[in-house]
């Protein structure tokens, strides 16, 4: 018997969401992080305007390009991306200090910024949601309300190129009932948890 033994809840993880634009990525983030607080969702920093209901800090910070590239020089950013014209990117700092207290920590990020977490995280769970259909997908981006005819075209081009990085993720999962893609998603970062190159004993 190895009385020492002593099993230490570590750092949290860094979970990676990814999917077509109107997949449902932000619906399950959110139906997860309701049910189960003890992840949390990184705030992405983005000069995409706000949508009606939107709030600064609460679902994005938003800045003028001028703003977000001064952080970008300044390497304030884990990852950053142009999507659809406009900037994003992940504050480095901010998923840091999440990760620090022992939380996951969930980007919900294009693939662009997807793949460069990879190269520089590679112990990030990587999870790819994908839509019950193709039609599925056009029903949802369209009935969210939210973009221009123009906009929801623009999004649907970019989903087949997206579909493309599939097989550089860990999983996917299908969000066809919200709650089983939430509960998918959950079984996963708990298997993840319990990965004997992630526990921390001595
Ligand atoms: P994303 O963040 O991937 O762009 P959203 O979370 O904004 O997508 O979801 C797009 C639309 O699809 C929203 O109107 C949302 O209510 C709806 N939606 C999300 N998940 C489901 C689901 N499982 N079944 C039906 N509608 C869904
Ligand atoms: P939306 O404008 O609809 O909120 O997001 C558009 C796209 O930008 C989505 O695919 C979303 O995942 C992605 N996105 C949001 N935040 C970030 C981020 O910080 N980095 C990257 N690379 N993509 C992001």
């Amino acid at each position: 018997m190895v009385k020492s033994m002593n099993f230490q809840k570590g750092k949290g993880n860094l979970i990676i969401i990814s999917g077509p634009s109107g997949v449902g990525k932000g619906t399950v983030c959110r139906a997860l992080l309701e049910k189960y607080p003890d992840v949390s969702l990184s705030i992405s920093a983005t000069t995409r305007k706000p949508r009606v209901g939107e709030q600064n800090g609460r679902e994005y910070f938003f800045y003028t390009r001028e703003e977000f590239l001064n952080l970008r020089e300044k390497n304030a950013f884990l990852e950053w991306a142009k999507v659809f014209d406009n900037y994003y990117g992940t504050p480095l700092k901010y998923v840091e200090s999440i990760l620090q207290q022992g939380q996951d920590c969930l980007l919900e990020i294009d693939v662009q910024g997807a793949m460069q977490v990879k190269s520089k995280w590679p112990t990030g769970v990587f999870i790819f949601i994908v839509p019950p259909s193709c039609e599925e997908l056009v029903r949802r981006i369209s009935n969210r309300g939210t973009e221009s005819q123009a906009e929801i075209q623009k999004r649907l081009n970019r989903a087949e190129e997206e579909m493309a990085h599939l097989k550089s993720y860990d999983y996917v999962v299908v969000n066809d009932l919200l709650e089983d893609a939430m509960e998918k998603i959950r079984a996963i970062i708990v298997a993840e948890r319990c990965r004997v190159s992630r526990v921390d004993w001595r």
